[in-house]
């Protein structure tokens, strides 16, 4: 799957590409990323990319002319009918693991960082769907690209080593994850409000070695979990 960020501050993204997941991912090219200056399509000496908005207020937007002209070149160059083009926005379908997993089927993803006070109203017409990370305002629209790249990339076939434990993360099934412990098996934490010095025993299922039983109360934490923490996602 090809990934092309379009973005003012494409260095904000080099060093998570060179980490972990992503950068497995890129090597055994099963992911493709590139990175796309927005300012290299822009026409003047200053590479301008952003204008006062009509009617006055605060702050900058993107031009919809720049973009335009960024999207019509990288979409010549993509050649499957199987690619969508993203703008990261507070105001557009909040991202979840559906949606990722919808994007994950894709040949390309385009995702548009927006920056400044936002775009001009008509960039919308350019696009496919607006995505946003939330209810809140970020700088720019890199942090949610980055996130959004992440979870989508992590439901390619092959970028996960073990494929089976996707099956089981939180919101597959509409379920989050059961608990996970490791060593040591019996603990006192010095630090903490909850734990109050106690000891915190792994539960002993875990360590039955019956890998029925474990399946079974894994199940039904998961749900107990869910029921406590996310009531919303059982009613879907
Ligand atoms: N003035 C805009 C508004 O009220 O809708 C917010 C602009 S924000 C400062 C600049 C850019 O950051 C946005 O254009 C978008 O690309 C990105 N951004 C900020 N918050 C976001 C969020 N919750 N989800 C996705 N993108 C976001």
């Amino acid at each position: 799957m090809n990934f092309i960020i379009l973005t003012l501050f494409p260095e904000a993204f080099e060093s998570y590409f060179k980490i972990s997941l992503i950068k497995r991912a890129v090597k055994k090219r099963l992911i493709k990323l590139q990175l796309v200056n927005l300012r290299d399509y822009a026409k003047d000496n200053h590479k301008t990319v952003d204008g006062r908005p009509y009617g006055g207020g605060a702050g900058m937007v993107l031009r919809v002319d720049i973009l335009d002209r960024a999207l019509r070149d990288l979409k010549s160059k993509v050649k499957s009918q199987r690619s969508k083009v993203v703008l990261l926005s507070p105001q557009g379908k909040k991202f979840d693991q559906k949606l990722a997993l919808k994007l994950s089927h894709l040949r390309t993803l385009i995702l548009i960082c927006g920056r400044y006070e936002g775009f001009d109203e008509r960039i919308r017409k350019l696009v496919d769907l607006e995505v946003s990370l939330g209810d809140f305002v970020l700088t720019g629209g890199e942090i949610p690209a980055m996130a959004v790249l992440d979870t989508v990339a992590r439901l390619v076939p092959g970028v996960v080593g073990k494929e089976a434990s996707l099956d089981e993360e939180s919101f597959s099934d509409n379920l989050l994850e059961y608990p996970q412990y490791t060593r040591p098996e019996v603990y006192s934490a010095k630090g903490g409000s909850a734990s109050g010095g106690k000891k915190m025993r792994v539960p002993k299922v875990l360590l039955s070695g019956d890998h029925k039983k474990i399946a079974q109360w894994r199940k039904k934490e998961s749900l107990k979990r869910t029921k406590k923490r996310r009531p919303d996602l059982l009613k879907v």
